[in-house]
């Protein structure tokens, strides 16, 4: 009962990951953001795909349903919330939920913000998450659709899995969210550290995707809206969470 991650570059900027069950060869793509990379990936491996597991309805992550379910006649899991926005899905699923590849399930959060309706998948036995654009590497998606209130309670819903989750998320934006994040906890040491390891794989032109959650927790400003240091810095001593979560978002839009 275990998973093989295969993550590879897809668009200008998205990642693309596959999730094959070794037990049964299942094989599921997270969102499906291009035909010919994935194609390219499955081929790369030897994988059939069977599976295809959307988070939310952006044109980046749903653009090849269509053509996987024409060639592959995969099965489509996604957001019910996102049901009338989202072609072809064949089951819908919501936060509680769990959803199985062979052997291996996957629960379902309820992470709106980015999208009203986002969700992601998480694999409590191999302690992967795919978050796609609710949870990246030193930050979060842009709200477009939510409100800062239920977009935090999704956060803290991440942020209570294990530190030793690997996150894998729908882009490369480490190097920017890092910078931002400097600026609103510089003398956090563990982004400091987190911030000097971005620099240098991205020199070297790897990706710092999948990241370690229980790093990111220490040194996400967004996954700790909580935090007095934070509050202060925003002039926002007392102020809720949520209230200093939408300081955050905010300073981020606008940095
Ligand atoms: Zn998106
Ligand atoms: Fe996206």
């Amino acid at each position: 009962m275990s998973v093989i991650v295969d993550v590879f570059a897809a668009r200008s900027d998205n990642f693309g990951y596959l999730v094959h069950d070794t037990a049964t060869g299942r094989t599921a793509t997270i969102d499906a953001p291009e035909t010919a990379a994935i194609v390219a990936a499955l081929e790369r491996r030897g994988w059939e795909l069977t599976d295809i597991f959307i988070t939310h309805h952006h044109i980046d992550h749903v653009e090849a349903i269509p053509e996987l379910k024409a060639e592959f006649g995969a099965r489509v899991v996604g957001p019910k919330a996102e049901a009338e926005k989202i072609a072809d899905l064949d089951v819908l699923v919501g936060g509680g939920d769990t959803v199985t590849l062979g052997e291996t399930s996957f629960d379902i959060f309820d992470t709106p913000g980015h999208t009203l309706g986002h969700i992601v998948y998480h694999d409590p036995v191999g302690k992967h998450l795919f978050s796609a654009d609710a949870l990246f590497s030193l930050g979060v998606g842009r709200m477009f659709e939510g409100t800062p209130g239920p977009m935090w309670e999704g956060v803290k819903l991440m942020r209570a899995l294990p530190d030793d989750t690997l996150v894998y998320c729908g882009h490369e934006y480490t190097a920017s969210n890092a910078k931002f994040a400097l600026s609103v906890d510089p003398d956090n040491a563990a982004l400091q550290q987190r911030a000097a390891e971005v620099t240098a794989l991205r020199a070297e032109g790897k990706p710092t995707i999948p990241f370690n959650l229980g790093e990111d927790k220490a040194a996400n400003p967004f996954m700790r809206a909580d935090d007095a240091g934070i509050a202060r810095h925003f002039g926002l001593e007392g102020a809720s969470p949520a209230e200093v979560f939408a300081a955050i978002r905010k300073a981020k839009d606008n940095f």
